[in-house]
């Protein structure tokens, strides 16, 4: 894709988020709601998570649940206007059973990568492993490789936590925040 200007991208985003409240095998198994992403078409900086929740499901809009309002805090501490980022997920609707399953995401990502395409951002992060395999088609042990930087095909990802996994686990509340300083310093010396 050429370079798009902020109206392109705006209409490209637009017509996928129309594909996907269109798209019947996005819906299999769902409930609610889609949920295509939100955010600026132009970011530097895509979040990518695993699926929408209740509340995503109930508003269309992601994390804007329990782990959102942990995500879109960690943003504002690290001085990040969450309506200059882009914030989207693998999977487009809020699984029946809850945790998406290997072929929701399979499909789910074929949307993501469009929206990816569009936005072209210098950095994706991917929060937790379904964010990963989503992208990259691999898991990591996240508990040794969170706040790394991976390098592919000319792409810059940051690997973090899912921000539900400080909700469970508090003492994960610390490594996220110091993963969300890391990402601070790394977009300030232009890094990632
Ligand atoms: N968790 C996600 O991964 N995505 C959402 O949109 C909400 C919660």
């Amino acid at each position: 894709m050429g370079r798009l200007n902020l109206k392109q991208k705006a209409a490209a985003l637009e017509k996928i988020a129309a594909e996907i409240r269109a798209c019947r095998i996005c819906r299999r198994n769902k409930t609610g709601l889609p949920v295509p992403g939100e955010g600026n078409p132009n970011a530097d900086i895509v979040f990518i998570g695993e699926a929408p929740g209740k509340q995503e499901a109930q508003t269309g809009r992601p994390f804007v649940g329990r782990s959102g309002k942990l995500l879109r805090g960690l943003l504002a501490d690290i001085g990040i206007d969450e309506r200059k980022v882009y914030i989207t997920s693998p999977v487009k609707y809020l699984p029946k059973y809850v945790t998406p399953k290997p072929s929701d995401i399979a499909h789910g990502r074929t949307h993501l990568f469009a929206q990816l395409g569009v936005i072209d951002p210098k950095v994706i992060v991917l929060l937790g492993n379904t964010a990963a395999v989503a992208v990259l088609g691999q898991k990591f042990p996240i508990a040794k490789d969170h706040g790394k930087i991976i390098k592919r095909g000319g792409k810059s990802y940051f690997l973090s936590y899912h921000p539900a996994a400080p909700l469970y686990s508090p003492k994960l509340r610390e490594e996220i925040k110091k993963d969300f300083r890391k990402l601070q310093r790394l977009i300030k010396a232009g890094k990632p």
